[in-house]
């Protein structure tokens, strides 16, 4: 059947898992083959060997590339995979530019793996899409996004940040792991390509890795796949099969996991012990007005805030919650809590803590599908012990 009509839930549902014409089966079996008979020497089936394609991958390439509005998609083992095979998109000699408030790993990739391929890096803050411009060289070939930014859930503006990059004959990725396409559907606001680590909202139940890059174009899609078959970092059919389960509720969680977010935000926001709310939904968020527009009324399920106090004081409330659990990663149906300066950004230098905001009294939480008054009152009790 075709989709291409159906809405972003149905086709949540429904795209991913074709009915099995031999069985009638709901649900797609999960193929574990790793070669396919061929018709005839140096004829080729659809599938062949299995880095190349699996139909159960194939299954979750669709349903990715449908609710993201492109092309194609691809099925990476691992989000870091994804990004990766992007950056091989590029040639020695070429620049980068991303944002500042990127994920921990994409930094320590660029940093650290892509140098020593030859390509150069500048990191700006997104939030001012003029930074983006005086960023540019004459060879900057990628340009590498992130909203909301990590931990401050800082906004960028993907619409004008694609026109600046497009301009200067960039291609734009935005990584859209923590709005999800339930929120933002970078493509449409003209990025080339957006990457996710499938192991946050996609997955959405802590139990699989994985990654996804969908493409605008065919071609884009084209020499990406290429990249996938080459590289070899594919996704494998058991992983791809829980993926697509947890995408058939992405939308439903998504979007009730945020109204939790919202009413935790405003709750924490009335503490005293609490200097400050990071939190796009909140009015006085710096990128609230623009979260309003590029993220359909659904400001996320992430949320930071800083502590009145120091290190010690923000270490001991992350480590005094109940329900939520100390843990880096998000986007599940259980909520987490980390101190971004000890836990996801221990790898940043003093320095470029203090240079991208990243205080020691931060806490950052991934607001789960649990009830609201269970989750206040377990960050109430934790906040509320004496210094
Ligand atoms: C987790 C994460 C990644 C990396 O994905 P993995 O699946 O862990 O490799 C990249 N970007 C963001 C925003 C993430 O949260």
């Amino acid at each position: 059947m075709n989709h291409a009509d159906h809405g972003f839930r149905t086709r949540s549902i429904h795209v991913g898992s074709p009915r099995d014409p031999q069985t009638g089966a709901v649900v797609p079996p999960i193929y574990l083959a790793s070669t396919y008979v061929q018709p005839g020497a140096g004829e080729w089936g659809e599938f062949d060997y299995a880095r190349s394609g699996n139909p159960t991958r194939k299954n979750l390439e669709n349903v990715i590339a449908s609710l993201e509005g492109g092309y194609g998609g691809l099925a990476m083992a691992s989000g870091m995979a994804a990004t990766h095979a992007v950056t091989m998109l590029l040639s020695h000699g070429d620049h980068i530019v991303a944002g500042s408030d990127i994920y921990g790993g994409t930094y320590r990739l660029l940093h650290k793996i892509c140098d020593r391929a030859g390509l150069t890096v500048t990191l700006v803050g997104t939030t001012d899409p003029a930074r983006l411009t005086a960023a540019l060289q004459p060879r900057t070939r990628l340009v590498w996004l992130e909203s909301p930014g990590n931990p401050r859930l800082s906004i960028t503006d993907l619409a004008a940040c694609a026109e600046i990059a497009h301009r200067a004959g960039a291609l734009v990725a935005v990584d859209n792991t923590f709005a999800t396409p339930v929120a933002t559907r970078p493509l449409e606001l003209g990025a080339d390509i957006v990457m996710h680590s499938s192991t946050k909202y996609f997955g959405g139940h802590s139990d699989v890795l994985g990654g996804a890059l969908v493409a605008k174009s065919k071609e884009l899609f084209e020499r990406l796949y290429f990249i996938q078959n080459a590289t070899g970092a594919v996704q494998a059919p058991w992983d791809s099969y829980l993926i697509t389960r947890g995408i058939k509720t992405l939308s439903v969680r998504v979007r009730e996991q945020s109204m939790t977010a919202m009413r935790l935000a405003e709750f924490l926001r009335g503490l005293p012990q609490v200097k400050q709310v990071l939190y796009p939904g909140l009015p006085e968020h710096p990128g609230h007005l623009l979260a309003a527009r590029q993220m359909n009324g659904v400001f996320g399920a992430m949320l930071t805030f800083e502590v009145q106090g120091d290190y010690a004081r923000a270490k001991r409330i992350a480590e005094s919650t109940q329900l939520f659990q100390l843990a880096v990663s998000l986007g599940a149906v259980e909520s987490l809590i980390e101190q971004p300066a000890s836990m996801s950004h221990a790898s940043y230098d003093p320095q470029a803590r203090a240079a991208h905001g990243i205080t020691d009294g931060l806490i950052r939480l991934s607001v789960g599908l649990e009830d609201f008054e269970d989750l206040r009152d377990d960050l109430r009790q934790a906040i509320e012990q004496p210094a």
